[in-house]
């Protein structure tokens, strides 16, 4: 096994990136900030000292931070670092801060003028953005959407008209409701499915939305969403027009004629009467 040394470190706050699943993706620099901190702020205590045990990182002091925990605590930690120890900030998986708890610790640090020190490592982001085989020019993490049905259409609908990758984290209890929403949101896009990525069940599913909102509801695991970005602009344009078109159509139906509502159409969006009048005679009226 590869000897981490004994180093005396820095005091401050050091922000440490852990394993998605498979306990060797852990840096060197990681594992000598783990075993020469004084202190680990982590989530689930029993998780972060599998890790350490994995590592043979013994008789670590832990403490451990949520979303809720009390502002004491974390002035606590403030005033240990304050007095010159070095504290390492892990959560369970992944990131800390990515969808995970941290941030208020971090703020506080930094506004009592604390050194803080991100060492880089796995994130369910990443990994499952470059096994996606999708262009990954642009990318817009979103994490978690709401649980309540009203909220996740509500915040999909906001997402909708990004033109960047999107990638989402869910729960595999949820997986088809929230594919269901994308498809009648987002329409048929590509979308690629990462599941349990670094672990023994690693996949890929790929497709449209049109066939996972089929999909069972039974998968297992943990799992991330990326969807393709609309389709280029002419297509988009097209389709926020008919969007219009329609919802002045229900306003204005009965009231004018095909031709003047023709007229009117391309007077608001500068486009030919033709457009609309082909338009109207084809799909609404
Ligand atoms: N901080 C973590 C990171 O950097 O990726 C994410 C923490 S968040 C609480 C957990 C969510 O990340 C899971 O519900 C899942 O959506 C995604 N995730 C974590 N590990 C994963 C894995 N091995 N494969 C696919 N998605 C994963």
């Amino acid at each position: 096994m590869l000897k981490i040394s004994n180093i005396s470190l820095q005091s401050g706050l050091y922000i440490v990136s852990t394993p998605i699943g498979n306990l060797k993706d852990i840096t060197v620099r990681a594992l000598s900030i783990l075993k020469n901190c004084d202190l680990i702020g982590c989530e689930d205590t029993r998780v972060t000292k599998k890790l350490l045990s994995s590592y043979e990182i013994k008789s670590k002091k832990l403490i451990s931070i949520h979303e809720h925990s009390k502002e004491q605590k974390l002035i606590f930690l403030i005033e240990k670092i304050k007095e010159g120890k070095s504290i390492a900030l892990v959560s369970d998986a992944g990131t800390p801060i990515i969808s995970d708890p941290g941030l208020k610790l971090i703020i506080l640090a930094i506004n009592n003028g604390i050194n803080i020190t991100p060492i880089p490592g796995p994130s369910a982001v990443t990994a499952s953005l470059v096994g996606s085989g999708l262009s990954s020019d642009k990318f817009f993490f979103i994490g978690f959407l709401p649980n309540k049905k009203n909220k996740r259409i509500n915040a999909l609908n906001e997402y909708k008209k990004v033109n960047s990758l999107l990638i989402f984290y869910e729960s595999a209890k949820r997986i088809k409701e929230t594919l269901i929403d994308m498809f009648s949101i987002f329409g048929n896009r590509r979308c690629v499915i990462a599941r349990e990525l670094t672990k023994y069940y690693e996949t890929f599913y790929r497709g449209d939305l049109n066939k996972f909102k089929n999909i069972k509801n039974n998968l297992k695991g943990e799992i991330t969403i990326i969807i393709e970005p609309p389709k280029n602009e002419k297509n988009k344009e097209k389709s926020d027009i008919d969007d219009e078109i329609k919802k002045i159509i229900s306003f204005i139906e009965k009231k004018l004629s095909t031709k003047d509502l023709s007229k009117l159409l391309s007077i608001i969006y500068k486009k030919p009467k033709k457009f609309f009048y082909t338009k109207l005679i084809k799909t609404i009226r």
